[in-house]
């Protein structure tokens, strides 16, 4: 696939305002613009206000990540651990009612699983979890599992992809989230994860869950070797899906933290925060038929993430209450913001907090009386 930067950055941000939708190449023009950063993110945020006004939303949630033994080998993680590491864990059932019953504490709505890909796990535990939960929880919506952990249940039980999913939503499931995505250009992928389930069974498992029904999350790996390219096609990939099933619930950009992985050697520079909110930006004016952008407090830090509130994003995420994967990688900016804290943070960037559920029904909104 090879795209010439023709288009002029005017007429692209023209059309993206006008809501009429921008092309791949103009998509790649917008990446490789050295000079119209604060234009683009300036649009950008034009954009947003229309489609979501003032409003950023955020969801009280709760991470779980029930074992960091994962028999990959992905070049991005800090996370995994073998079986014999000293501070390798897997959470029994016990432990993860106990981590569920602190999280209602400070009333969470959901709950967000996933963990690395153990080879000792047996499908059941999986179907169990989900049940075990939904039992102790009735209303608590359950987000768990990627692409990649559903592919090691199919694998390991010799079920199809359609039935898995299906025996989790009726133990319990709610949604899934749509990482194991990284970079969804297949020759990028094989190079910084080359045991994960390639881009076609992550397209076959994410539209298998949408046409059942399931909504997941898109998401992307920012800022490792990958090209403008590279972007370009998972991007594209990811508005066709959408075009088409309509289950995306929001999409996250997940900037690549190096500190402690073995890809930081291969990567040029560490990822400026400029590069991160142009890119924010990108994503409001070519992700048209996706409403909801997230940024990622944990990974670019809170002043960061209020600031990409002016750079086209609506949603501020969640308050997490534990994040292993990013803090693994050598990410320093904390795992847990109470929802109050997050109000203020929201609000004090002058814009209307609204706290959601996960598949963005907003269910309060508050005004700036508190801060
Ligand atoms: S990213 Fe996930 S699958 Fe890959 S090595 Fe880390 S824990 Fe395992």
């Amino acid at each position: 696939m090879r795209y010439k930067c023709m288009a002029k950055l005017n007429s692209v941000l023209e059309k993206a305002l006008s809501f009429e939708r921008i092309n791949d190449e103009e998509l790649l023009c917008l990446l490789e613009e050295k000079e119209g950063g604060r234009d683009i993110i300036h649009i950008a945020d034009i954009k947003n206000q229309k489609i979501n006004s003032n409003m950023v939303s955020f969801v009280v949630n709760r991470n779980i990540n029930f074992t960091n033994i994962c028999g990959l080998n992905c070049k991005f993680c800090g996370y995994k651990r073998t079986e014999r590491s000293k501070d390798a864990f897997l959470l029994d059932y016990d432990r993860i009612l106990e981590k569920i019953s602190e999280g209602k504490k400070i009333g969470i709505d959901e709950i967000c699983v996933t963990g690395g890909i153990n080879p000792k796990l047996k499908p059941d535990y999986y179907f169990n979890l989900i049940k075990i939960v939904r039992d102790n929880f009735p209303d608590l919506h359950i987000h768990a599992f990627s692409p990649q952990e559903i592919f090691e249940i199919s694998k390991t039980a010799g079920m199809s992809i359609e039935f898995v999913i299906s025996k989790l939503v009726e133990s319990g499931l709610n949604s899934m989230p749509g990482t194991a995505a990284e970079i969804l250009a297949q020759e990028t992928r094989g190079k910084i994860c080359p045991e994960k389930i390639n881009t076609d069974v992550w397209v076959e498992i994410i539209k298998t869950a949408h046409k059942m029904g399931i909504k997941t999350s898109a998401t992307i790996l920012f800022g490792h070797i990958e090209s403008n390219l590279d972007i370009v096609y998972h991007l594209s990939l990811i508005r066709q899906i959408q075009d088409e099933t309509n289950g995306f619930t929001e999409f996250i950009t997940l900037p690549f933290i190096s500190y402690k992985t073995s890809l930081r050697k291969k990567v040029d520079s560490t990822l400026v925060q400029d590069k991160v909110f142009k890119f924010y930006a990108i994503l409001r004016l070519y992700l048209d038929n996706i409403k909801n952008i997230q940024t990622s407090w944990p990974k670019i830090g809170v002043p960061a993430a209020l600031k990409s509130l002016e750079c086209g994003v609506n949603d501020f995420g969640g308050t997490l209450m534990e994040e292993n994967i990013t803090k693994s990688a050598g990410g320093e900016f904390g795992e847990y913001l109470p929802e109050e804290q997050i109000k203020k943070l929201i609000g004090g960037a002058g814009k209307i907090p609204v706290r959601r559920d996960t598949l963005y029904n907003y269910i309060e909104f508050f005004n700036n009386d508190f801060i």
